[in-house]
């Protein structure tokens, strides 16, 4: 049966569809970071499954290994059930982790998306401290389910959702390029401020928020525009919650797996969380979700996070062959020096493109800020987020044979989480292709030739 029309799919499907609504094409192929479209037009993949295919489509790596374990005859599914895939996945994973945090850490399989990890640890800590509050951060996403969404920072997908889980308090994020203390107060001003609010929640006997089950936080906010938090930062909220005996968990669902350049984006901090979330690309391209803590809140009972698809058995063996891949060919490496390239390029483009506020994120997690320059300051002294216009890019970087996606306020952080393996001629296309793209839409200053020129050197 051949497929007609892209109008088949939006025929069909729910109302509440979303990659598939900007990005109207059909894809036949995909060979690491590029994929194709039933019209043959190839495309660089800055999206890769939300950050899911670390090592991109089809790897052979991963694929020789998921082709011999469908072969091998062992179970496919299992519950969570112990089998050779789960033994040599653990052992990967348990390698991977910082030794201090696996040293005393327990495992536990959740259902497959990232947002069941996080309802886990929910009930976990829940459970552990015998609290009900949860301190999140503004600009926050942890997941789509009802108890998820009630942590999310994006007030659109919440609004039609009555009901939604009480406790929960919204500590100020440390966005620095958008302070939500105002646009007079610099970086470090912020991020102190920002620690200030949450030691005053702890500490103030008139906070109006009990002691919390735990404190919730993505190391680099990804949906939420790719805002990373800085050591230091990271470091203090650490001792914060350490001090007031309430637990740390570290949301590295999209993060995680050396997107930023390390294992785990807490990792630059050196500090050890109580608990983190893994998804996305822990499952080398299949769906897995885990919740890693420390051995002390194991305190619930046995069938407490139970679910039937939890622990898939092909996902368990490409995640265990993505990690050995990450490991042996010293892949972290790699992350650095060509997230700095595409980085250099994108911060190159800021030169030229007033519309862009600011590049930021580290490894191979980038987002790329637009404003509108000329439009008068919010009442915060922000200049307004170019929500519009990064979506006429996104539009026209198709076109260019580019995916990405957006996110943040308003939409207006373009993102790029392109798969680790991309090369360096990749990211310079990359570059050559956003900023034909973000000329059509916003005419540059001056159009900087480096790195097509690079790129036709390298070709
Ligand atoms: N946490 C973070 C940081 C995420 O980025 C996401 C997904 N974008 C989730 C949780 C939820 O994962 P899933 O979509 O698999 O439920």
């Amino acid at each position: 049966m051949s497929i007609d029309t892209i109008e088949f799919f939006s025929g069909r499907e729910s109302n509440a569809r979303t990659y598939a609504r900007n990005i109207q094409r059909i894809f036949t192929h995909g060979n690491l970071a590029q994929v194709q479209d039933s019209d043959g037009r190839k495309y660089i993949d800055c999206l890769s499954c939300a950050g899911a295919l670390a090592l991109g489509h089809n790897h052979p790596f991963v694929q020789e290994r998921v082709i011999d374990f469908l072969r091998s005859g062992q179970l496919q599914q299992a519950l969570d059930l112990a089998t050779p895939a789960k033994f040599q996945f653990m052992n990967e994973l348990f390698a991977a982790l910082p030794s201090d945090f696996a040293s005393q850490a327990k495992l536990q399989f959740c259902g497959p998306t990232g947002a069941d990890a996080v309802e886990a640890a929910l009930k976990l800590f829940k459970t552990a401290t015998g609290r009900r509050p949860v301190l999140v951060f503004q600009g926050a996403y942890h997941g789509m389910s009802h108890g998820t969404m009630g942590m999310m920072g994006n007030l659109t997908p919440k609004q039609a959702i009555s009901g939604m889980p009480s406790e929960i308090q919204f500590l100020p994020y440390p966005y620095t390029y958008r302070s939500p203390f105002g646009a007079q107060t610099n970086a470090l001003e912020t991020e102190r401020l920002s620690l200030m609010f949450l030691e005053n929640v702890l500490s103030d006997p008139e906070s109006g928020v009990c002691k919390p089950a735990m404190v919730l936080l993505e190391a680099i906010q990804g949906e939420g525009g790719c805002i990373p938090t800085s050591a230091n930062w990271l470091r203090q909220v650490r001792e914060i919650t350490e001090r007031h005996q309430v637990p740390l968990v570290i949301d590295e669902i999209q993060s995680g797996i050396g997107r930023s350049g390390d294992m785990f984006a807490f990792e630059h901090a050196g500090i050890i969380p109580d608990a983190i979330l893994l998804s996305k690309a822990i499952g080398g391209g299949y769906p897995l979700s885990l919740l890693v803590y420390q051995e002390k809140y194991d305190t619930w009972k046995p069938g407490a996070h139970a679910g039937t698809f939890r622990g898939n058995q092909i996902a368990l063996i490409s995640g265990a062959a993505t990690l050995e891949f990450i490991r042996r060919e010293h892949l972290l490496e790699h992350v650095h020096e060509v997230g700095n390239l595409l980085r250099e390029g994108l911060l190159d483009l800021k030169e030229s493109f007033p519309c862009i506020g600011e590049v930021r994120g580290r490894g191979l997690m980038l987002g790329m800020e637009l404003i509108v320059p000329t439009a008068i300051p919010d009442a915060l002294g922000h200049p307004p987020p170019a929500g519009a216009l990064a979506n006429e890019v996104k539009k026209a970087c198709l076109e260019e044979g580019l995916i990405i996606e957006s996110g943040g306020r308003q939409g207006a952080v373009l993102r790029f989480l392109p798969p680790l393996i991309i090369t360096r001629v990749e990211a310079c296309k990359i570059v050559e292709r956003l900023s034909r793209a973000l000329n059509r839409h916003a005419p540059a200053k001056s159009l900087n030739r480096k790195f097509q020129v690079h790129v036709e050197a390298k070709s």
